[in-house]
């Protein structure tokens, strides 16, 4: 029996007008998100609420006639309204529940009543190095720029570098009673140890005291309401990810691979951790793919594609290669991730295709597991 794919959810709503006018929903931009898998299948609209209620019951059948004329099974279909494209102003809190109703309360496991998040994102990495912390960091600021309200926990609690990539430099930490007041930079509200420590001094954790370190940074900051919360894991498989997956119902994680052989090994000996925890993985990010040159060219220097047949071969989904680009490491190493997304095309596009893939991926996952709890669901 045949599956929907993507393209074909996309080529079902082509046929749908945008009830603002202007052309079919994919020409006007409108199409924030579409995903489909073994039956299961989410698309967002970046359109107000009364617009995706218009839209909905034509959108339900371009789909199924789709589908039918496939003879693919329809086992669920989510239409949501997703939050709109519109930049979030920098260093303006997001507003609460951007992409409201679906904001689901609790998510979190009892424990950790502080994060109400409606999605909670791993990312991991089989070794250090490899580039988890810059895609950690672009994830949240994509998001939070697609109008998400997103948290960023940097768990990575020996080697935080979430305080150089997010430029928390000027910034002290505040307290609110007993609760730690989130970083807020580029739209994205963080916390790292890195700013709660002297930063010369070495972080020496044993077992407990991680599970302490990390439990606090989740339970004792005041996340708020959250679309998206990002946790940056220490690279391996160690104390954190155990306790991350005790304390957060996490919807999935987010591998970070270069493409070198070496870098693979240990990155499917992190997706074997993952699934091991129960957290599904949601796909490989290929880093450092490939340099983009001053003169625009691309060049594969660690053999291109490696980390994608590594994924093909777990049966993982490819979220995108990100290129080694020198305007990445000058802006990570100045605190200014959002200049890469508005910066040159190249690595723009490389990372705005990279947080779409990973949006439409949660969508799934959260499909696929029940939660999520989107208001506007036909099935
Ligand atoms: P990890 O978290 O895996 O240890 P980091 O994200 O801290 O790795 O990245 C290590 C260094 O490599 C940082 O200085 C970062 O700016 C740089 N870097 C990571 N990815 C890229 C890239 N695609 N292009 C250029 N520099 C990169």
């Amino acid at each position: 029996m045949s599956s929907l794919t993507k393209d074909h959810v996309l080529e079902a709503l082509r046929t749908v007008p945008d009830p603002r006018g202007g052309g079919d929903l994919v020409s006007t931009g409108a199409v924030r998100s579409a995903a489909a898998c073994d039956g299961f299948i989410s698309v967002g609209l970046a359109l107000a609420e009364g617009e995706v209620h218009e839209v909905r019951a034509r959108v339900d059948s371009a789909v199924r006639q789709r589908a039918a004329s496939l003879g693919a099974p329809v086992r669920q279909l989510t239409i949501e309204r997703a939050a709109s494209t519109v930049r979030q102003p920098e260093g303006v809190p997001m507003k609460q529940g951007a992409s409201s109703p679906t904001v689901k309360s609790g998510s979190a496991q009892p424990g950790s009543p502080s994060v109400r998040a409606r999605h909670i994102i791993a990312v991991g990495a089989g070794k250090g190095g490899v580039g988890k912390s810059t895609v950690s960091v672009n994830l949240a600021v994509g998001l939070a720029r697609a109008g998400h309200s997103v948290g960023l926990l940097d768990g990575d609690i020996y080697g935080p570098s979430v305080p150089t990539l997010m430029g928390l430099d000027g910034q002290d930490a505040q307290m609110r009673g007993t609760m730690l007041q989130p970083f807020i930079a580029h739209g994205v509200r963080t916390m790292t140890i890195g700013k709660l420590v002297d930063p010369e001094k070495p972080l020496i954790w044993r077992g407990p005291m991680a599970h302490g370190a990390f439990k606090q940074l989740v339970e004792q900051t005041s996340w708020g309401e959250l679309d998206y919360l990002i946790v940056d894991l220490p690279p391996g498989t160690g104390d954190v990810s155990l306790t991350m997956a005790q304390m957060l119902a996490v919807s999935g994680a987010v591998i970070v691979c270069t493409p070198q052989r070496v870098a693979q090994d240990d990155a499917v000996r992190a997706a074997r951790m993952f699934q091991a925890l129960n957290i599904p993985v949601l796909g490989v990010v290929e880093n450092m793919s490939y340099f983009v040159g001053d003169d625009g060219k691309e060049y594969d220097l660690f053999g291109r594609g490696g980390a994608e047949q590594m994924a093909q071969r777990l049966g993982l989904a490819f979220l995108g290669g990100v290129p080694i680009h020198t305007a990445l490491r000058v802006s990570s190493d100045a605190g200014d991730p959002t200049a890469n997304f508005t910066g040159g095309a190249a690595l723009r596009d490389a990372l705005e295709r990279m947080v779409r893939r990973v949006e439409d991926e949660v969508a799934l996952a959260s499909l696929r597991s029940g939660a999520g709890g989107p208001v506007l669901t036909v099935s």
